[in-house]
């Protein structure tokens, strides 16, 4: 058995110029896209045509007076909107066509066109709030792509999985007090943005349905999988998902210049695999990811490769098969029990 993956893909989003020298830049697509009209990888996919999200559509995360303040940009060579992101004139169209490509794949996905997909995007989402624009973001394509699942398709439980480098504080923020969607997200900590502590488990009807787990530099495919498997696992089996979106931040790559973390291809393929088991147990193999940062440009390339060659069934990556540094285990097996321990009260195991 194989599955049926549908990738989002549009010269368009290459318009955004994030900045001259800017490492969220159109190259990190256009390698992508390259390799993706090679062998082993040419023909094997379904294209999902992207749409423009709707203002309405937008508005389900951000203030309308934000969207304005983006949609003023466009047409303007250069807006500067917080220390690390900029517009040019097509970047609000990017935008704009980022999110709703994510939207079209779930739909489609949703609508049994294919099992799965990839919505491979930019400007990037995961940083960006109600109300500004944040860490490369300009408009949050995987809090969106939740609320439409909600509203449109009706589902209750959503699950957000975030393996960035960087936590998705927008991502958190939007559901903080929410228990529709659960937001599970891996990060190097302390480190930019400066959000993300084990302690913050959302608020109100939203407390539990926030997890983060705050890693040091130095993790690599062993610990990251452990992680999914030890914690977010058990979780995601009592929470049932409907669907799963997945922000899929290359920038854990072990040679990635702005992270420090040591995951491989094979690790994002294994990662992968941990996703698709959960999916398959609660949805019906609904998954959903999403582009979010990466920017050593070829290790990107590669570990998208590799995720789509485990999304469409072609490897089933183990994590007996993954390389595992002999050291201490048991610092490690600490601190799965310090987070099982700060969650055990939302997720008794
Ligand atoms: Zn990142």
């Amino acid at each position: 058995m194989s599955r049926t993956t549908g990738i989002v893909q549009d010269v368009k989003y290459m318009e955004h110029g994030a900045g001259f020298d800017h490492p969220e830049s159109p190259e990190r697509l256009r390698a992508i896209y390259k390799m993706l009209e090679l062998p082993p990888m040419a023909g094997k996919f379904t294209n999902i045509p992207p749409r423009p999200a709707t203002i309405d559509e937008l508005a389900l995360i951000h203030r309308s007076s934000y969207i304005d303040s983006v949609a003023a940009t466009a047409g303007r060579p250069y807006t500067p909107l917080d220390p690390d992101t900029a517009t040019t004139a097509e970047s609000f169209t990017a935008a704009r066509l980022a999110a709703g490509g994510l939207l079209n794949a779930i739909d489609s996905v949703v609508a049994g066109d294919v099992d799965n997909a990839f919505a491979l995007v930019r400007p990037p989402g995961h940083h960006a709030e109600a109300n500004a624009a944040m860490g490369f973001c300009l408009f949050n394509n995987v809090a969106i792509g939740a609320m439409h699942a909600v509203n449109k398709h009706a589902m209750e439980r959503v699950l957000i999985v975030d393996w960035d480098l960087h936590h998705g504080n927008g991502t958190q923020h939007s559901f903080y007090e929410d228990n529709r969607v659960l937001y599970f997200s891996t990060h190097q900590y302390p480190y930019y943005p400066g959000t993300g502590a084990l302690e913050e488990n959302g608020r109100g009807a939203g407390l539990g349905y926030t997890i983060n787990v705050p890693l040091r530099p130095g993790a690599g495919d062993a610990r990251y999988v452990n992680f999914f498997r030890k914690i977010l696992l058990p979780v995601a089996l009592k929470f049932k998902p409907e669907l799963i979106l997945v922000s899929a931040g290359f920038d854990i790559y072990e040679h990635d210049p702005l992270g420090g973390m040591k995951v491989t291809p094979e690790g994002f393929a294994c990662l992968t695999r941990v996703l698709l088991n959960i999916a398959d147990a609660c949805c019906q193999g609904r998954l959903v990811m999403t582009l979010e940062g990466g920017y050593h440009i070829q290790g990107q390339t590669e570990g998208v490769k590799r995720v789509l060659q485990e999304m469409l069934d072609e490897t089933r990556t183990e994590a007996e098969n993954l390389f595992s540094p002999a050291g201490d285990n048991r610092q490690e097996d600490l601190f799965i029990g310090k987070i099982k321990e700060q969650i055990r009260p939302y997720w008794p195991m």
